[in-house]
């Protein structure tokens, strides 16, 4: 199987710049378009596997590539956030009293 190893790097960064943005949408829409457009400003890197194969290095190459790859997935929501899929907020969401979802 033909992998590219930046595409793991940047799904395993995803959730972390986006629990630093909780004003961005983190649907799965979003967070795939988010996704693409970081990888598209990534230099790809192609590994062959075998089927079901873990690559063990993802977290080495996730500290050598964090620096680019949260900027390039900060420019994805940046991106994603002038044109959206959907509209923003995408549903009404309840919360109590205190601010604080029940
Ligand atoms: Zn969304």
């Amino acid at each position: 199987m033909l992998h590219n190893l930046m595409e793991d790097v940047v799904i395993n960064l995803l959730d972390d710049v986006l629990q630093r943005h909780p004003e961005v949408c983190r649907c799965e829409q979003c967070r795939l378009d988010i996704a693409a457009v970081a990888l598209n400003r990534l230099a790809p890197r192609y590994v062959v596997t075998s089927k079901g194969e873990v690559y063990s290095r993802t977290n080495v190459l996730i500290q050598q590539w964090k620096v680019d790859v949260i900027t390039a997935i900060a420019q994805g929501m940046m991106v994603v956030a002038q044109n959206p899929r959907h509209s923003w907020p995408p549903e009404p969401v309840l919360v109590g009293d205190n601010g604080i979802k029940p």
